[in-house]
């Protein structure tokens, strides 16, 4: 999963949940993980 950019919207293709990210991640090494229902969340 490439980083979550500010603006981006993330959905759950199992239950419909999203998430929009306010604010970028910041973090020098590794990324965030997003998931729902024990599946990455895609991106919009
Ligand atoms: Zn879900």
């Amino acid at each position: 999963m490439a980083k979550p950019q500010q603006g981006e919207t993330y959905k759950c293709q199992t239950c419909g949940m999203q998430l929009e990210v306010k604010s970028p991640c910041q973090c020098d090494s590794g990324e965030p993980t997003l998931t729902c229902c024990s599946q990455p969340l895609a991106k919009e």
